[in-house]
C-alpha cells in the first residue's frame, strides 16, 4: 500500500464505498455526468482499488474527480454495493489537503464553490440563495433569471413558498440557532479548514498571476476549456 491510498483509506467515504470492484462499468452506465464529460467511474474506482500510488496522484491532480455531480445513482446499481460517488468525494477532499487540486481548471474552480456555496450555507442554511444568485454572474441562468431576479418576492409568493419570512415553507428564513450548529459542524469535521487552504491558494495563484481577486474570480467563472466535454 502507498502512503496516499492509505490516507484514503483512513476516509470512511472509502471504508464505505468501496468493497471489491469488479469493474462491470454499470456505474458509468448510469452515471449522468459520464453522458456529459470525459468520464468514468469505473475507472476511477479501479485506479483506486489498485493501490497504486502513482496512479492515484494522478487521480488526484486531474479534471476528473471534478465531474462527478454527486447524485449517487451509481450506489443504486452496483452489483458489489459499492459508492463511486463517495469514493470521488474522498478522493476530491485528499485532493485538496494536499494541495493537488490547484493542477486542474475543474479543480481551482472549487474556489469560487466554496466560497459561494458555502457562504451561503453557513448564512442561510441553503446551496443555493436566490438573493445571492445574479444572473450577471450566471448567464447561463437565462433571460428568464434576468427577470425573476428583478421579481424575485412576487415569483416566490407566487410559487407557495416563504422567501426569508419566519416558520414553516420552502426558503423560509432558517434560525440563527441552526446555522451555529451547521458552524460548528463545519469546524468538527474540518471543513472549514479545508475552506479555509482552498482560499489561500486561490489568493496565491491570483497573486501570482498578477490578479486583483476580483479579477481572478471573473477568470474562474468565465473560462473553461472546451476538453472537458464528452462529444
Ligand atoms: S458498478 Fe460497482 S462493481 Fe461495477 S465498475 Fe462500478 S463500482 Fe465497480
Ligand atoms: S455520484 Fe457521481 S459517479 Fe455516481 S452516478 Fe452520480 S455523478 Fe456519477
Amino acid at each position: 500500500m502507498g502512503k496516499l491510498y492509505d490516507k484514503l483509506l483512513s476516509d470512511y467515504r472509502i471504508k464505505e464505498g468501496l468493497n471489491a470492484c469488479i469493474n462491470c462499468g454499470t456505474c458509468t452506465a448510469i452515471c449522468p455526468a459520464a453522458e456529459f464529460y470525459k468520464y468514468d467511474p469505473r475507472q476511477i474506482v479501479d485506479i483506486v482499488q489498485s493501490q497504486d500510488d502513482a496512479e492515484i496522484e494522478k487521480l488526484l491532480k486531474s479534471e476528473t474527480i471534478w465531474y462527478c455531480g454527486e447524485c449517487m445513482s451509481c450506489v443504486t446499481r452496483c452489483p458489489r454495493k459499492n459508492a463511486a460517488g463517495l469514493v470521488i468525494m474522498a478522493l476530491r477532499s485528499l485532493s485538496i489537503d494536499m494541495g493537488f487540486f490547484m493542477e486542474s481548471e475543474k479543480g481551482r474552480q472549487m474556489y469560487l464553490l466554496c466560497k459561494d456555496l458555502n457562504h451561503n450555507v453557513l448564512n442561510y442554511g441553503y446551496c443555493v440563495y436566490p438573493r445571492n444568485f445574479k444572473y450577471d454572474i450566471h448567464p447561463e441562468a437565462g433571460k428568464v433569471w434576468e427577470w425573476e431576479e428583478k421579481n424575485l418576492d412576487a415569483v416566490f409568493e407566487r410559487l407557495g413558498a416563504n422567501l426569508d419570512g419566519n416558520g414553516r415553507g420552502a426558503m423560509r428564513k432558517i434560525p440563527q440557532e441552526d446555522l451555529d450548529q451547521l458552524k460548528k459542524i463545519y469546524d468538527i469535521t474540518g471543513a472549514t479548514q479545508r475552506l479555509e487552504k482552498v482560499k489561500q491558494a486561490g489568493v496565491k495563484k491570483a497573486e501570482e498571476l498578477g490578479l486583483t481577486l476580483e479579477e481572478y474570480e471573473q477568470k474562474l467563472y468565465t473560462e473553461s476549456s472546451p476538453t472537458h466535454l464528452n462529444h
